[in-house]
């Protein structure tokens, strides 16, 4: 095998575009100096519009999850009783985080692979209107489902004083996001799915309504406390010492982002998304979600026979270098989750569609080759496209 290449389609970490490898290698400069000021003068309103907020986007060291711990400590104290929406393992992680701080967790669990019915939370509100918090995964990357975050927001808002809390990490920069119009009060991403760049940061803006809680809250917190990152970030610095590489590379992905066109960036990702349902739909692999609760940052596929999931991704894997991700906790060994978001776009998908084809072949299954990829190219004609 051709070697020092590799087609990295899991949902996250994702592939990184040449000129934002560049500029991460740029030579490290003082985080004090004028330079840095500079840089996140610069990045500071370009992210604003990836998050659909007037609001400045704090930037913090630390993974995704560490932008969700943000969002629990700043907005929330032991004894306050919060919903989390669990549509999958990373629901479920939010509902940990939420234990782990002695809150009082309502969880409502959704069959993983459906999305939530915006129609759910209002019951339970008007049933529990005393709840602080509701958290929900906008993507829920273990099944590739796509949660209705406007309406649910609208639905918490319209039936209790709580705040939505909404994990994007999956997402942000993939799908459009509009915190402002939907009301979102704490919006969290990750730099390493639909953000083009290594896992490191994580990205955090909260409302106005979110700020009068985080002021007021008396939760211990340090490294995480926003207020020192918000404050900071209004002199263009940041409270400790940044992953400046990192930066480099925000500035470079963001400007790639914009001069393709956010709506464009958007709508890429929708057109990869149908791509890949039509060409499973031409090749009659089980599709794990719905397609109107489908995620056009990620897919997963549930093949009918047992083991054909984790053979063909061993099977893609050694002789493409393509790497797909499997399923988590009980779909373990029985999904495949295909991530296509941020460097990514349709002649990806065409190629990821035909070395599934050849991998389904390997392994023994009966598929029509090119079946798949005719259904993706036609998808292509007609929806999408320059
Ligand atoms: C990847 C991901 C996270 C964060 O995971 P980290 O490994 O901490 O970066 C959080 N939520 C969702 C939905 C994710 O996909």
């Amino acid at each position: 095998m051709l070697q020092d290449t590799s087609l990295l389609r899991i949902p996250g970490p994702t592939p990184i575009p040449p000129s934002v490898q560049r500029a991460m290698n740029q030579p490290m400069i003082g985080h004090r100096g004028i330079e840095t000021k500079e840089l996140l003068g610069r990045i500071k309103p370009k992210l604003k519009p990836v998050f659909g907020t007037k609001q400045d986007v704090m930037i913090i060291t630390g993974s995704g999850t560490s932008g969700l711990e943000t969002a629990v400590v700043n907005t929330t104290k032991a004894g306050d009783e919060v919903l989390v929406i669990v549509t999958g393992a990373f629901g479920d992680r939010f509902a940990k985080i939420c234990e782990a701080y002695q809150l009082v967790v309502h969880r409502l669990e959704i069959a993983w692979g459906e999305a939530i019915d915006p129609e759910q939370v209002k019951e339970f509100l008007q049933k529990n209107p005393q709840l602080k918090a509701v958290f929900v995964t906008f993507c829920e990357t273990s099944t590739g489902v796509l949660n209705p975050v406007a309406a649910i927001s609208k639905a918490v808002h319209e039936n209790s004083e709580a705040l939505v809390i909404v994990d994007g990490v999956s997402c942000v920069g993939g799908v459009e996001a509009k915190m402002d119009e939907w009301e979102i009060d704490i919006l969290v991403t990750g730099s390493q799915k639909a953000m083009m760049l290594p896992a490191g940061l994580t990205f955090v803006a909260a409302s106005k309504r979110a700020w009068q809680v985080i002021e007021t809250n008396p939760q211990p917190r340090f490294y995480l406390d926003l207020r020192k990152y918000r404050d900071n970030l209004a002199g263009n610095s940041t409270p400790y010492t940044p992953a400046l590489s990192l930066l480099f590379g925000l500035e470079q992905a963001l400007t790639l982002m914009e001069m393709e066109g956010l709506q464009q960036v958007y709508d890429r990702h929708v057109t990869m998304m149908a791509m890949l349902r039509s060409a499973m739909k031409a090749l009659e692999i089980r599709l794990l979600t719905k397609d109107e609760a489908a995620s056009p940052t990620i897919t997963a596929i549930q093949p009918d026979d047992i083991d054909v999931a984790e053979k063909l991704r061993k099977q893609v894997k050694q002789e493409f270098g393509l790497v797909i991700a499997g399923g988590q906790q009980h779909l373990k060994g029985k999904i495949i989750r295909i991530g296509h978001m941020g460097y990514c776009a349709p002649q990806d998908v065409l190629q990821l569609v035909s070395l599934l084809e050849l991998g389904l072949s390997r392994i023994g299954k009966q598929i029509d080759l090119g079946q798949g990829v005719r259904a993706a190219q036609e998808i292509y004609l007609h929806k999408g496209g320059e």
